[in-house]
């Protein structure tokens, strides 16, 4: 996925960046609002993150001519002002979406993940009671998960990391992705326990395994 950052506070801009490079998107970042509109009309971006706050052309002001170039581009607001007032308005001026600061990173991601899908008209396995992948069964409701018809017994914590890779599959995971939706960590804590529980499943899951595919210092991918 390539995104188009528009942050001119370049610390806050370097921790997002950082973020969603670590979910294997590609980032551009604008400063301010001049240099956010001769990027998107140079570029093809999947989502647009849009701070209000900017020097310049104001965030409103960018999303506004954006719209009126025919742009279609989803964009998902980003500001520290947080009244319905200003939501309104940004939604009003063309956005698709709208995050208050601070906000949870992985919320950000759920954000940009669900714009893209609504964008590219792609539904995920996300609400389906039972998910059915290759030889594996995986029942959210029962919780039981079956390989070739037969049910394999796994740890809350490798049922949650198959859940997680099942409905993104196809996509490649991170390792802190998978640390912070798997246990909820936002910080590595230098161990190696997303690789551990990555390989007592593929061993639980047998032949099935294999779909589970390692991308070295990058995460985890299902095939
Ligand atoms: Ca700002």
């Amino acid at each position: 996925m390539n995104i188009l950052l528009v942050e001119d506070e370049l610390r806050v801009a370097d921790f997002i960046r950082r973020g969603l490079g670590a979910e294997g998107w590609s980032v551009d970042h604008a400063a301010d609002g001049e240099d956010a509109l001769e990027h998107a009309a140079s570029n093809v971006y999947d989502v647009i993150l849009l701070d209000l706050m900017l020097p310049g052309i104001q965030g409103q002001d960018v999303c506004r001519k954006l719209r009126a170039r025919k742009s279609s581009t989803p964009i998902l607001m980003l500001t520290a002002l947080d009244s319905p007032e200003e939501k309104v308005e940004g939604l009003r001026m063309g956005a698709d979406d709208y995050l208050p600061k601070p906000f949870d990173f992985d919320e950000l991601i759920a954000r940009v993940e669900a714009l893209h899908r609504r964008a590219t008209g792609y539904t995920a396995d996300a609400s389906e009671t039972v998910i059915t992948s290759g030889a594996v069964t995986f029942n959210r409701a029962s919780l039981q998960v079956m390989v070739d018809g037969t049910e394999v017994e796994l740890s809350k914590k490798e049922r949650d990391l198959l859940l997680l890779l099942l409905t993104s599959k196809g996509r490649v995971l991170s390792r802190e992705r998978i640390l912070n939706t798997v246990w909820g960590l936002n910080e590595d804590p230098l161990t190696n326990v997303v690789d551990v529980y990555v390989g007592r499943l593929r061993r639980k899951i047998g032949a099935e395994g294999k779909r589970i595919v390692t991308l070295r210092n990058v995460g985890y991918r299902m095939n």
